[in-house]
């Protein structure tokens, strides 16, 4: 099947229209027609080639909802006209360890959404910015929000599941206090799902404007990080912060107000590294400085089905396909409340 798609012929070049093909189903397989796709800040260091290593084409996209338009024979627990979704993982090796306990997203063999290893041409994954998309059923998630927020549920797809995830690792909860870095599309998710989990939430801006549109999301209290004497009020009181900050930074700055035994998590993945902090500020308080990937499948349909328990959704602007790359300048820009979405339909 050949469809309509946006991608980039190169690191330097703008995202354009481009026709790309689809698999047939095999007997497992879902095939989605695709509504909705959220922009993650991991597309734009994809198709730049920020983390090396891209294939072009590239077409990026892994924040994906639709219908199922068509099913393999052997699928089971889906039909045609369902509402489903798909994000960062479309495949994986199914048998190790990893796969075993629903972690996916760390088994060794587990194939991205985008730029990824396939059988199916080009030879690597072409992601959400298109009309369809074909994955085993395995990674084909239930979507239990009303159809009228099927764009804002886009996002859980992967800025919904990497901060669940390490807040559900972390058992953040009542009486614990939380503070998580960078008010973007990770970030805004950070704070929704930690105040829903019933943790006293801080929020960590650099832009001054997000410092009362925080508090909307559900943050107590929001910190401007460029301050110093607003940092230093919340010294040595943390049990956990996730940092989602997409850019190298000091991370002194964020140790130094974790508590004993308390734990920064990094999420964000910037293309060149931090600075390394220093070994003092973890040394002194037994304190943890880690990272998580995204999350298992089985832990997805969990936040996802949270979620819609919980009425939560993702903050958007929803954009034409073609205004994706003003949509990425903006980003860069933190110009976005949270996340753009692409209204797929827009590719007919
Ligand atoms: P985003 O929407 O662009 O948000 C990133 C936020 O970081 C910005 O809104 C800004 O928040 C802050 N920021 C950006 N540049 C900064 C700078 N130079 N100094 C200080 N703060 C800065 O990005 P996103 O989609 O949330 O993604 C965030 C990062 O997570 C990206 O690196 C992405 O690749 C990564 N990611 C990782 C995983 C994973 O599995 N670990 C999954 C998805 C994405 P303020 O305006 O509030 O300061
Ligand atoms: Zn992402």
């Amino acid at each position: 099947m050949t469809i309509k798609a946006y991608g980039a012929h190169a690191a330097d070049r703008a995202l354009e229209p481009i026709d790309i093909t689809r698999r047939t189903p095999g007997a497992h397989d879902v095939q989605i027609a695709i509504a909705y796709c959220g922009v993650c800040h991991s597309d734009i260091h994809q198709v730049r080639s920020e983390w090396g290593g891209t294939l072009y084409p590239c077409v990026p996209g892994h924040e994906i909802v639709g219908r199922v338009s068509a099913l393999g024979a052997h699928v089971s627990g889906v039909q045609v006209g369902d509402l489903v979704g798909v994000g960062c993982i479309v495949d994986s090796c199914k048998h190790c360890e990893d796969c075993d306990e629903g972690l996916e997203n760390y088994c060794d063999h587990m194939v991205g959404t985008y730029n990824a290893p396939t059988p199916d041409a080009p030879g690597y994954t072409l992601g959400g910015y298109s009309q369809q998309i074909v994955v085993h059923e395995r990674y084909v998630l239930r979507i239990r929000h009303p159809e009228a927020q099927l764009a804002a549920v886009a996002p859980l797809l992967c800025a919904g599941i990497t901060t669940y995830s390490p807040l559900r690792h972390w058992k953040v909860g009542p009486g614990q206090k939380v503070g998580v870095v960078g008010i973007g599309g990770l970030g805004h998710m950070g704070i929704k799902l930690a105040h829903a989990m019933g943790a006293h939430v801080v929020a960590f801006t650099t832009s001054e404007s997000k410092r009362e549109a925080a508090k909307l999301l559900g943050a107590d209290e929001v910190v401007v990080s460029r301050h110093a004497e607003e940092m230093a009020a919340h010294a040595k009181s943390f049990d956990f912060i996730l940092n989602t900050v997409a850019a190298p930074h000091d991370l002194d700055a964020f140790l130094t107000l974790l508590k004993r035994d308390g734990t920064m998590t990094l999420v964000g993945a910037p293309a060149t590294p931090h600075p390394s902090p220093n070994v003092f500020n973890l040394i002194m308080k037994r304190r943890s400085l880690a990272g998580s990937m995204i999350g298992g499948i089985p832990e997805t349909q969990e936040m996802l089905d949270f979620c819609a328990e919980h009425g939560i959704v993702s903050d958007i602007e929803m954009i034409q396909m073609d205004e994706i790359n003003t949509a990425y300048e903006r980003m860069l820009k933190g110009d976005v409340k949270y996340r753009f979405v692409i209204d797929c339909a827009s590719l007919a």
